[in-house]
């Protein structure tokens, strides 16, 4: 754990570790991925603005964000940093790939939603150049960008019927995995086949995820190690800790934590806000 500056080349942070329900010691979704000093923002959840920048990263600096799903706690701050990129930056170029259907959302959460704002800001001076962020909408999975000594790939598992893409960064002779929210999926293995880095949600134990309608949809210890473990990957962070809302049990991600160790003899790392590993 250390501050953004990295000497190694590729950094990661994880700027939110929580989900949907409001969570004082988690925000939503959101990590940044920095190669060669560059940050890429993966998903743009509850507080994902303030978290970049408590991070120690300008909302200025970062022109490409990958979103996972349409899931509103992996969106729900995203108009607001393309506003705030609009807004700060006379030389916005934002790119956001993502998933189908990301045009409709901003065009209603952006220019629909703040008609009156954008049109007291024009009238005021203010260039329309950069409030329309370029969108790259991703319909199958496999490369998605080769640029910089980076490749994107994505794959896409189900998760609540959505369109659902995760994502590995191939950089500096790293590897790096962000899941998505996803169900376990027999492709996830050769997808994050020997990553430096998994950071994988696991959203509660078997045993929660059992009793909640939506509990099908989510990864849980066993599920995250054995994905680990087949993939022969290096490290793992935990993230998406949907049960801390739902249990008395403060230790609970450390517990889940713990019940991935025992079959997956990696390092395990309980994902925090603000956690940074350098590879
Ligand atoms: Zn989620
Ligand atoms: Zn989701």
């Amino acid at each position: 754990v250390s501050e953004p500056g990295a000497e190694k080349p590729v950094a990661f942070t994880l700027v939110g570790s929580g989900a949907v329900r409001v969570n004082p010691r988690r925000g939503g979704p959101a990590q940044i991925l920095e190669i060669d000093g560059r940050p890429i923002l993966i998903d743009c959840g509850r507080g994902a603005v303030d978290g970049v920048v408590q991070c120690g990263y300008e909302i200025e600096e970062i022109d490409r964000m990958f979103v996972t799903h349409l899931h509103f706690d992996h969106v729900c701050d995203l108009p607001y940093f393309a506003l705030l990129a609009w807004n700060n930056n006379p030389h916005n170029e934002l790119c956001v790939h993502v998933p189908t259907g990301l045009e409709h959302f901003l065009h209603h959460a952006v220019r629909e939603a703040y008609k009156d704002d954008i049109a007291s800001r024009l009238g005021h001076g203010k260039s329309a150049d950069g409030l329309d962020v370029e969108v790259v909408e991703i319909g199958a999975p496999g490369v998605v960008l080769e640029q910089d000594n980076c490749t994107v790939s994505t794959l896409v598992t189900p998760h609540a019927a959505m369109l659902n893409l995760n994502y590995r960064f191939d950089a500096c002779a790293r590897r790096v995995v962000v899941t998505s929210d996803t169900q376990p999926h027999p492709d996830l293995a050769a997808f994050c086949k020997d990553a430096d880095l998994l950071v994988c949600e696991c959203s509660g134990t078997a045993e929660f995820l059992s009793g909640q309608p939506w509990g099908g949809w989510h990864m849980n210890p066993q599920t995250v190690a054995q994905l680990a473990c087949e993939a022969n990957v290096k490290r793992v962070v935990l993230k998406h800790f949907v049960i801390e809302n739902f249990t008395d049990a403060p230790d609970i991600a450390d517990q889940m934590a713990q019940a991935v160790r025992q079959t997956y003899p990696g390092e395990v790392i309980v994902g925090v806000d603000g956690l940074r590993i350098e590879l």
